[in-house]
């Protein structure tokens, strides 16, 4: 079984992983086969690296800038190596952590750190010992901390500086807006600061997301070209942050090429022709290259009791309300009906708010012991788990992409070749 890694799924970030870098010897069985012969009673999480490398190489094609994967998003291995083979090589890290994972995996990676708020500590461990030459701030406080820790490491250098920029709440299903970001006077200001000091000086935004609005992106590229001109600075940097939507099953998002029109455009009017475009794509390279499978414990009408929930990969499906895809696996008995109902679920914790409204739709005679694979969540899933309540089992597997996977792969696919 050499395509199996089983390994507690709680995050990579909080272990040291021998062979880090090696690929699975053959990550070339279906998910099918996989649970018909573990019949695994934990949860188990399936990346898909060809999928993974696809999206990574249509996206890196599709943006007229340098793109930085946002670590955060699912920082497996085996999902940075997919997205390194899909020609990613910049990475958006927020922790040193993350960053050490990155820099171990890869010695050539750019890592840009992008976290507005940052211990003292990080900012000398990632300058003096990993090479990170990329900063974000929004404050003044930030700035002077940051020069002041790059400073007291003695190791040489101007660091790059990015301001980022406040949005007003926008059309995301996830709004960011209210965290970070410098208001335009205050980021003006902050350029005119941060200039003398910057090897290279950018602006950044989030619009928020799973943002399903390209116009967005229009917005927000407006008030970076109206905080710039206020700061009257040379801009080297423009980045246009994350937030890019995939397909989940009461969702289209427009094609991606809708997203980039509206970039270049909005770049286009800045009339920056030094400057370069950035972007921190982190749900739209890895959503659809990953999914769970969960087995149902127990039925009770339409509500089915399953072993992950809200505290393990599916906290997006709790609070949020957040509909996957999902399809059922039975390796052994009764066809499945070719009826489909909506189903609710319970995630195996005690905690009543453990439920995911959903509706999932499913064969209307799904039953105790059947397993479910629910797609689109490369994407804040694993990396969300919990041990709570003592559900902290989980495995990791790589599977080959199957093309005519139900699943995982059509939408989002689609979404971005388009
Ligand atoms: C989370 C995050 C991203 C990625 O956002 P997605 O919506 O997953 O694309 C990018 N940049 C920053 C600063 C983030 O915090």
């Amino acid at each position: 079984m050499s395509s199996l890694r089983v390994r507690s799924a709680v995050s990579p970030l909080r272990r040291r992983i021998p062979g880090l870098t090696e690929p699975a010897a053959s990550p070339a069985r279906s998910v099918d086969s996989l649970i018909a012969s573990l019949r695994p009673e934990d949860p188990v999480h399936c990346i898909r690296p060809d999928v993974l490398a696809d999206t990574a190489a249509s996206f890196v094609a599709a943006f007229p800038g340098d793109v930085l994967y946002a670590v955060k998003c699912n920082p497996d291995p085996a999902v940075l190596r997919a997205l390194w083979a899909g020609g990613v090589r910049h990475f958006d890290c927020a922790s040193p952590n993350e960053i050490v994972l990155v820099r171990q995996m890869f010695e050539d990676a750019h890592i840009h750190f992008m976290h507005p708020i940052k211990a003292r500590s990080a900012i000398r461990e990632a300058w003096a010992a990993h090479g990170v030459r990329d900063f974000v701030l929004d404050s003044g406080a930030e700035l002077t901390k940051i020069l002041t820790e790059i400073a007291a490491t003695g190791v040489d250098g101007e660091p790059g500086l990015v301001v980022r920029l406040a949005l007003p709440k926008g059309g995301a299903v996830l709004d960011l807006s209210g965290k970070f970001g410098a208001e335009m006077d205050e980021a003006a200001a902050l350029l005119r600061a941060a200039r003398p000091h910057a090897t290279r000086l950018g602006v950044a935004f989030h619009v928020g997301s799973q943002c399903l609005d390209p116009l967005a992106w229009r917005r927000a590229l407006d008030i970076a070209a109206e905080t710039i001109a206020a700061a009257g600075v040379a801009i080297d940097i423009v980045d246009v942050g994350g937030g890019f939507p995939v397909a989940y099953p009461d969702v289209e998002p427009p094609p991606l090429g809708a997203f980039m029109a509206e970039i270049e455009d909005g770049f286009e009017r800045m009339g920056l022709p030094n400057a370069r475009l950035w972007a921190e794509p982190g749900r739209a390279l890895v959503a659809s290259g990953g999914s769970v499978v969960v087995q149902v414990q127990a039925r009770r009408g339409d509500a089915l009791y399953i072993n992950d929930g809200v505290y393990g990969s599916l906290a997006d499906a709790g609070a949020l309300n957040f509909r996957y895809p999902a399809r059922l696996i039975r390796p052994s008995g009764a066809e499945p009906s070719d009826v489909d109902t909506g189903f609710s679920l319970f995630g195996p914790t005690c905690d009543s708010a453990d439920a995911m409204a959903g509706p999932f739709f499913l064969p209307d005679d799904v039953q105790e012991g059947d397993w479910i694979e629910i797609g689109q969540l490369g994407a804040y899933g694993a990396c969300l788990r919990t041990g709570f309540n003592g559900f902290d089992r989980a495995r990791i597997v790589e599977v080959a992409a199957a093309p005519a996977d139900p699943v995982t792969v059509p939408a989002a696919l689609q979404t971005l070749a388009a």
